[in-house]
């Protein structure tokens, strides 16, 4: 059959107004460094230069913690409840109507294709918002006490596969538990951070109660480090959340970490081959494989091997690369120089030992930094693609035999964050989840996210849950 081709469709970028530079949110207001420097945020579509923000030093930082403090004290914490709702409301709706414009800004920021910030992240980010809105004023009936109480000033630090997502998941439990926050977002992504903190100033919420700290590691370790901080939540590599547990042990801080994962997608022989391929390709080429929780190592039961990859070949031929801001694309840019490297680097490694790679024919992008969906097949267990987490869109493929076999290989990680079975057997869905050691278990599905449900990890995938009921426990001095 013919390629169907599609005719480019450019989301307009106009609807998203980026300032030339941009200073640090702390107190309500933006303010210029006291002891930091600026550095600039490119498109890794087109490495052209979007802003210059700020990199926040050691007393931008204790500035920011000093008002979030005051507000946590003076306003936040002694405001009722119900109030508290209403700002929470009032926020997720201001997202909504400007839903367009920050998936605009966040493609352009990421990398990550418009399909994907326009259906899904911003979506979600309001959807998070306005589920804890919901809790604000309900807490006695979470399960956590009669009065349970806030914790303090929480230090928020997040990656740069889902930058505004990953501002939801940590800012809204945290305000609506009473505590207000200081948030580092990642170098390379700090754009919708700074829209949102624009929105904060749209709601009225009150000064210090959130605090925007753009910059790098450093800004981060300072944010950790801060004595003023009561509680310390971070998602991120495995590497810097062990450093950032050993400072908050130290430290005697609270802490919840998300880290890394190498996810098994486990497809059994039953299982209806198409939907389980579209489930593949969601599992790992989604925002180019940048997800703690991607299904980067696929298990096929050895009798329908060869059925799954051919039509999963066919299907990754189908898989259109390029402007995020098209909305015919389904694989944008990797988000950094840095990240495209390590994707290489690990591919490499994975030809080295033995593996055959492949990926479909396409044209990659002139500019920026792209890698092609890749998939390697005849991947031992040893292999590093199969222990170590790529981070981008490359699949490592394994077979089993027995669904005793599926559950050994799975587990046969030092991560634990998610993982997906397909099958038409409920009863082996049943089996094999409660065997599974992953906080998330998808059957016959994959990357399914919703504000009512718990996600966290086992073992290196870190600790603590965040999203739904579960998600206040991580704000309540409990
Ligand atoms: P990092 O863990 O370095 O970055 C996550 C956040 O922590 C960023 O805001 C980062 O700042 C900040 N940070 C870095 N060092 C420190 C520190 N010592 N103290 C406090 N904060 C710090 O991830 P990378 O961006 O370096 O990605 C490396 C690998 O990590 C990826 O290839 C991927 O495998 C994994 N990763 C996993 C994620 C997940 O969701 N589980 C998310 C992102 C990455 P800055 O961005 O400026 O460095």
């Amino acid at each position: 059959m013919p390629k169907f081709e599609y005719a480019p469709a450019p989301e307009s970028r106009s609807i998203a107004s980026i300032a030339e530079s941009y200073g640090l949110f702390i107190d309500g207001k933006f303010t210029d460094t006291v002891d930091g420097r600026m550095f600039k945020t490119i498109s890794p579509a087109s490495e052209e230069v979007l802003a210059e923000v700020t990199e926040a030093g050691p007393a931008d930082v204790d500035r920011a913690v000093t008002a979030a403090r005051r507000a946590y004290e003076q306003t936040w914490a002694p405001m009722p409840p119900a109030q508290r709702s209403k700002y929470l409301f009032r926020i997720a709706r201001i997202i909504q109507e400007r839903a367009r414009e920050l998936a605009v800004l966040e493609s352009l920021d990421n990398g990550k294709p418009i399909r994907e910030s326009r259906d899904t992240d911003i979506p979600l980010v309001a959807a998070h918002f306005f589920y804890y809105a919901g809790w604000a004023d309900k807490l006695e009936y979470a399960g956590y006490g009669t009065s349970p109480k806030p914790l303090g000033v929480a230090g928020q630090v997040i990656p740069w596969n889902f930058p505004m997502l990953m501002l939801a998941w940590k800012i809204a439990p945290a305000l609506a538990c009473g505590n207000t926050v200081v948030l580092k977002p990642a170098e390379t992504t700090p754009l919708t951070a700074l829209a949102f903190a624009e929105i904060c100033q749209q709601a009225d919420l009150p000064p210090g109660v959130v605090n925007i700290v753009t910059g790098a590691g450093d800004t981060g370790r300072a944010l950790v480090e801060h004595p003023g901080i009561d509680k310390v939540a971070f998602t991120g590599s495995t590497e810097v959340g062990k450093q950032i547990a050993k400072a908050c042990a130290r430290a005697h801080k609270k802490n919840t970490l998300e880290l890394g994962g190498k996810a098994a997608n486990i497809v059994f022989e039953d299982a209806p081959v198409d939907q389980a391929v579209e489930g593949i390709v969601n599992g790992i080429f989604f925002n180019q494989g940048h997800v703690c929780c991607a299904g980067s190592r696929l298990l096929v039961q050895e009798s329908v091997y060869e059925q799954v990859i051919d039509a999963l070949k066919h299907r990754m031929e189908k898989l259109r690369i390029g402007d995020p801001l098209d909305k015919n694309t389904d694989i944008g840019a990797i988000n950094s120089a840095a990240q495209l490297a390590k994707i290489r680097e690990l591919s490499k490694v994975g030809e080295e030992e033995g593996a055959a790679r492949w990926s479909p024919p396409c044209e990659l992008p002139a500019h920026g930094f792209w890698f092609p969906p890749t998939i390697f097949t005849g991947v031992s267990q040893a292999h590093r693609i199969a222990r170590e987490e790529i981070f981008g869109p490359v699949l490592s493929v394994l077979t089993f035999r027995t669904p005793e076999e599926a559950i050994q290989k799975a587990n046969n990680t030092p991560y634990g964050l998610s993982a997906g079975v397909w099958t038409e057997k409920g009863s082996l869905i049943l089996w094999m989840a409660a065997r599974l050691r992953a906080g998330v278990v998808w059957a016959n599905t994959f990357n399914r996210f919703d504000p009512a449900s718990p996600f966290g990890g086992y073992k290196e995938s870190g600790y603590g849950r965040e999203g739904g009921r579960h998600g206040l426990e991580a704000y309540l001095d409990v």
